[in-house]
C-alpha cells in the first residue's frame, strides 16, 4: 500500500533516562552519543521514508541502540549479580494491539527482535529465559555466545556495585542511593514509529540494573509498564527505576490518560511520571500519537534521546531545556 507523500511520519527515540552530569560529559563523549543516536533515527527514517511499516522502524531503529556498546541494550548490558548478562524487550503495535515480549535472555544478539518473532510467529506474548532464547534460535535469530555482551566498562560497573553490595539502577548517580558512580553510564532503549499509513508502535530493550538479581525482570518487558501502543491513544516507550514503573502501569497509565480523559501528551507524560515519583521512581517516557503529536518527558537530569520526521533533520538531545523541534 503506498501513501501519498505529504502524509507525516515520525520517529521519536531514547537511550535512557537517569543522572547524567554535564560536567562530566566531554564534548567528545557527547558527540559520539548524539553521533549513534542519530544513526538509529536515520536508521527509522529510512523504513518509514520509504513507506515502511511503524513496527520495522521501531526494531531498526533499537537495533542501532542494541548493537552499540554504549547503550545497555543488547552490546554493553550491564551485569546481574552472577556476573551474566540477561536482556529483556518488548514491542507493541497499536493497529492490532499485537505485542511481544522477552526476559531473561542470554544468547540473542537484538532481544528486540526475538520479542517481535514471538508477537509474529507464536501465539504467546512473552517468553522468558531458556525458552525464549530456544524460540529465537528456531526463528533464524542471530544467536551470540554470552560473551558477545561483555564489555568492560560494565564488567567495572559491576564490580563497583559488588564492593558496595547495592542494586544500583544503571546510570544512576543519585544521592538517595548510597552507591554513587563516578562512570558514565547510560541505559535502556525505545522507540515509538508512526508510519505513513497512520499506525504507530513502540518498543523498548535493555539490560535492567547492575548486579540486579538473577531472574529480575524490570519494566522494559512488561506490556503496559515499559511498553504501550494503541492507535486510538499513544504508542510509549519507558525509561528509569523499572520496579516502580511496573507499580504505576506507566505506559498504560499514560496512554489511558490521553484515551479516556484527552490529556495533551506532555501532561500525560508528566502526571504518569508524577506518580512513579511518589512511589520513589524516576525516569522518563517518550510518546506520539497518529497525528504525529510526542512528547519526550523525563524527571531525571537527563535523558538521551531524538526525533526525525519527514524533512529527514535528524534532532537529538540529552540534557533539560533542549529545544524540540
Ligand atoms: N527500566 C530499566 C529497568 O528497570 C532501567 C532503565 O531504564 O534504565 O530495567
Amino acid at each position: 500500500m503506498t501513501a501519498p507523500d505529504d502524509v507525516p511520519f515520525r520517529l521519536v527515540i531514547h537511550g535512557g533516562a537517569g543522572a547524567i552530569n554535564r560536567s562530566r560529559l566531554t564534548a567528545e563523549r557527547e558527540a559520539v552519543y548524539r553521533q549513534v543516536l542519530t544513526q538509529s533515527l536515520n536508521a527509522g527514517y529510512a523504513v518509514l521514508s520509504g513507506g515502511g511499516s511503524c513496527i520495522d522502524a521501531v526494531i531498526a531503529a533499537i537495533v542501532v541502540m542494541e548493537d552499540s556498546p554504549l547503550f545497555n541494550a543488547g552490546k554493553g548490558s550491564v551485569f546481574n549479580h552472577e556476573g551474566q548478562n540477561e536482556l529483556e524487550a518488548s514491542i507493541m503495535e497499536g493497529a492490532t494491539r499485537l505485542a511481544g515480549a522477552v526476559a531473561g535472555i542470554t544468547t540473542v544478539r537484538n532481544p528486540i527482535r526475538a520479542a517481535h518473532a514471538i508477537m509474529m510467529k507464536s501465539p504467546h506474548a512473552m517468553l522468558i529465559g531458556r525458552g525464549a532464547d530456544t524460540f529465537a534460535a528456531e526463528q533464524g535469530l542471530e544467536i551470540v555466545d554470552p560473551d558477545y555482551f561483555h564489555t568492560p566498562h560494565r564488567w567495572e560497573q559491576l564490580q563497583k556495585a559488588l564492593t558496595k553490595e547495592q542494586v544500583l539502577r544503571d546510570h544512576d548517580a543519585d544521592s538517595n542511593i548510597p552507591f554513587v558512580s563516578t562512570d558514565e553510564k547510560h541505559g535502556t532503549v525505545g522507540a515509538v514509529a508512526l508510519d505513513r499509513h497512520g499506525n504507530i508502535a513502540a518498543g523498548t530493550s535493555t539490560g535492567g540494573l547492575t548486579n540486579k538479581r538473577r531472574g529480575r525482570v524490570g519494566d522494559s518487558s512488561i506490556i503496559g509498564a515499559g511498553t504501550y501502543a494503541d492507535n486510538r491513544s499513544v504508542a510509549v516507550s519507558a525509561t528509569g527505576t523499572g520496579e516502580m514503573f511496573i507499580r504505576a502501569a506507566a505506559a498504560y497509565q499514560t496512554a489511558a490518560q490521553v484515551m479516556m480523559l484527552r490529556k495533551p501528551l506532555r501532561e500525560a507524560a508528566d502526571n504518569t511520571l508524577a506518580e512513579v515519583s511518589k512511589i520513589g521512581g524516576d525516569g522518563g517516557l517518550i510518546l506520539l500519537n497518529v497525528k504525529g503529536d510526542y512528547a519526550m518527558q523525563f524527571n531525571t537530569s537527563g535523558m538521551h534521546r531524538g526525533t526525525i520526521s519527514n524533512d529527514g533533520i535528524a534532532w537529538t538531545g540529552i540534557f533539560p531545556g533542549e529545544p524540540d523541534i
